[in-house]
């Protein structure tokens, strides 16, 4: 997938991919089911996975194989996938079928009604957060302060290989991460035209963790 990339923006990488673009279309599409939406964002995870641990360091590995020595690789840092409540948590399965080792934190925000910003009130990584790579994820990068909230809070613990993940972004929030926090590179499957007065990214996909879970209320 190495030319299928391209960054309209410094920092951002857009993964484009026919397969990607196809999955995409179907969980933008509102009669998809949660069924069928968990099992093609699980799949869309795994996919764009590829393309964000494409620069990961690697060290040498000598192994045996049943004829000779071979010296291969092994990532040379500890993975730790860290999913934004609760939508994150859709992009786990899929990055752990190909990231078997790594471990998963969980982060926890709500919005404060009274300030509109996110606050914290779950933040649980491993202990080794300052020697790991740490995959940030969630679908939808919408204003960007939960993202921009999540990461200071991961730097503020001691974490210094951060990446950034989302399946649909905007200009907004794409401005407000980077400006923040333009040390974390961002991939992203695209980059959506707006945001609307809600805060949903137009045309976007919904509410992605509604979608999910299969808690939406609205017709489908
Ligand atoms: N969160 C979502 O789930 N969808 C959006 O469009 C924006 C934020």
């Amino acid at each position: 997938m190495s030319d299928q990339r391209h960054s309209p923006i410094e920092g951002v990488t857009v993964i484009d991919h026919p397969l990607i673009r196809v999955k995409l279309t179907t969980v933008r599409d509102r009669t998809t089911p949660s069924e069928e939406f968990r099992r093609e964002l699980r799949e869309l995870a795994n996919l764009m996975t590829f393309e964000i641990a494409r620069d990961f360091p690697i060290v040498e590995r000598v192994v045996e194989t049943p004829l000779a020595p071979y010296a291969g690789a092994a990532l040379a840092r500890p993975v730790i996938i860290a999913p934004i409540l609760r939508a994150g948590l859709g992009f786990v399965d899929g990055m752990l079928q190909v990231l078997s080792n790594a471990s998963v934190g969980h982060i926890g925000m709500y919005r404060n009604e009274v300030t509109h910003r996110p606050e914290s009130y779950y933040f649980k990584l491993p202990s080794h957060l300052s020697s790991a790579e740490v995959l940030v994820v969630d679908p939808m990068l919408a204003t960007g302060w939960s993202a921009t909230g999540a990461i200071t809070q991961l730097k503020e613990k001691g974490a210094r290989y951060l990446r950034y993940v989302c399946l649909v972004s905007c200009p907004e929030g794409l401005q407000q991460l980077r400006t923040t926090h333009p040390d974390v590179p961002i991939f992203t499957a695209a980059i959506d035209p707006e945001l609307n007065a809600d805060a949903y990214i137009v045309p976007g996909l919904g509410d992605a963790g509604d979608r999910y879970f299969g808690t939406y209320s609205y017709p489908q």
